[in-house]
């Protein structure tokens, strides 16, 4: 009788490998790990005899994707993808379904040290749940009255846009949401090299057909021509003369220096840029159309040239005050300050222009993380450095001031302070208190924040690309 049961339970387990198709949801081993969190099976192919798996874990960020072996498969608890919703072949899945999972999970689990990650706007969802739906509800209607003048009316279409921005992220910006078909749901290059770095790309970007299967891309540091062997590199490295990005150089101070890249006129250096970033990059597609955009690349110089470090895209004319389309540190440069350079300088550019500005949505979970520490620590700056008035006063300060000198958008600013928890309501008015522990973890971030924009260093003046009959 036991003997039965140990057989039937080796022939189950055979029959589920075997069974295995795409859309498959089971425990997979999270390699680095000893755990087996939930993934889906978006593809199966079999290469000399084995089979191999291209899992997405459910609960994790896209980048954590991967091709495994059935030893990395615990086929005891395998749910099969409902009939109803096609064979499970991947390809015909249905699409909305997958979109709204994958999606939705990478954000909600990837930032887990904050809110879910999706537009500012998201945050006034779970706000609302932790209670602060009141002040939110005065707020905005405050800021409504003072823009669109006391007509209850246009509140309340106001308020209706507002919530319609909230739930879909915009398509007709510059940057649209990827297709989520089968191709580009999975990373297609596995490794390049830039420079002294080798990575591991993160997520699919469309280089051509022919450099897709190599074990490595070779990438020009300087150029961002892309070449399928290191020794196809070295006879491009001799004829590229460029030791920097094209265009001009707008700023510099210490090693630090940024180039400002016109879409139109450097289209290739441009295109192979967005190429590049596309691999760290979900959720956006490129436009093979750079014309309407600037490029803003950051690089550290060393003796040998201006190193590519980051970069963000900008469209030349924003009719929603977008100051970001793209932003990207290389994963080498990560956790080392300079995303917060780069969002610092969009800032700094915005400043120049007199206007205030926000990134394009959506952004990534990183991203998210970088600006929402951006904006609290630029907010918690200027709170702390004004004086009151008169003796015995408290400081004054209105949102709108508070926007004018840091160019950061009036909704991004209130979103910062709501989450940052400064916002009480003290006999008849809303007042901000700093407690002790606010001020300590800012001061301390602070001491992280070593590399800091200087505007001195900035050599720019804004053109007025409307005025342009083409750019
Ligand atoms: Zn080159």
């Amino acid at each position: 009788m036991k003997v039965e049961i140990e057989d039937m339970d080796v022939s189950t387990i055979c029959d589920s490998v075997s069974s295995l198709v795409e859309g498959c949801r089971l425990p997979v081993h999270l390699d680095g790990t000893s755990d087996w969190p939930l993934a889906e099976i978006i593809s199966i192919k079999e290469v000399q005899g084995t089979k191999w798996y291209y899992v997405h874990f459910v609960d994790f960020n896209k980048r954590l994707d991967e091709w495994v072996t059935e030893e990395a498969l615990d086929t005891r608890k395998v749910h099969f993808p409902r009939k109803d919703l096609g064979p499970g072949t991947g390809v015909t899945t249905p699409k909305k379904q997958q979109i709204g999972s994958g999606i939705n999970t990478n954000v909600n689990t990837s930032a887990q040290t904050s809110r879910p990650s999706s537009p500012v706007v998201s945050n006034n969802s779970s706000e609302l749940l932790n209670g602060n739906a009141v002040l939110e509800a005065v707020l905005q209607k405050k800021m409504n009255r003072k823009r669109k003048g006391p007509s209850l009316e246009s509140e309340d279409s106001q308020e209706g846009q507002l919530s319609n921005q909230q739930q879909t992220p915009r398509q007709s910006g510059s940057m649209v949401s990827h297709h989520d078909d089968i191709v580009t749901r999975m990373k297609n290059i596995d490794m390049i090299e830039l420079g002294p770095h080798r990575i591991k790309p993160w997520y699919f970007a469309p280089y051509p057909q022919e450099m897709v299967n190599l074990s490595c891309i070779y990438i020009c540091e300087f150029c961002l021509k892309y070449r399928k062997s290191r020794k196809c590199l070295e006879r491009h490295i001799l004829k590229c003369n460029l030791r920097h990005p094209p265009g001009n150089e707008i700023y510099r101070k210490d090693n630090i220096s940024f180039f400002e890249i016109d879409g139109r006129k450097n289209k290739v250096y441009a295109q192979n840029l967005c190429l590049l970033a596309k691999l760290f990059l979900d959720h956006k597609t490129l436009y093979y159309d750079t014309d309407p955009f600037l490029f803003y690349v950051m690089t550290v110089f060393d003796h040998r040239g201006f190193h590519i470090v980051g970069y963000f895209s900008k469209e030349k004319e924003s009719t929603e005050d977008y100051n970001v389309a793209c932003i990207l540190t290389l994963p080498p440069f990560q956790r080392k300050g300079y995303g917060k350079l780069l969002i610092e300088f969009s800032y700094e550019l915005s400043k120049f222009e007199g206007k205030t500005g926000s990134p394009e949505k959506p952004l990534s979970d990183l991203g998210l993380l970088s600006y929402r520490s951006y904006w609290a620590q630029t907010i918690l700056e200027i709170l702390l450095s004004i004086k009151p008035v008169g003796e015995n006063e408290k400081p004054q300060l209105t949102i709108n001031e508070i926007c004018e000198m840091t160019s950061i958008k009036k909704e991004d600013v209130i979103s910062t302070l709501q989450n940052l928890n400064l916002i009480n309501y003290y006999k008849g008015q809303y007042i901000i208190t700093l407690s002790k522990e606010i001020i300590q973890q800012h001061y301390k971030a602070m001491e992280n924040r070593k590399i800091r924009i200087d505007s001195k260093a900035l050599h720019w003046t804004p053109k007025d690309w409307g005025k342009r009959a083409k750019w």
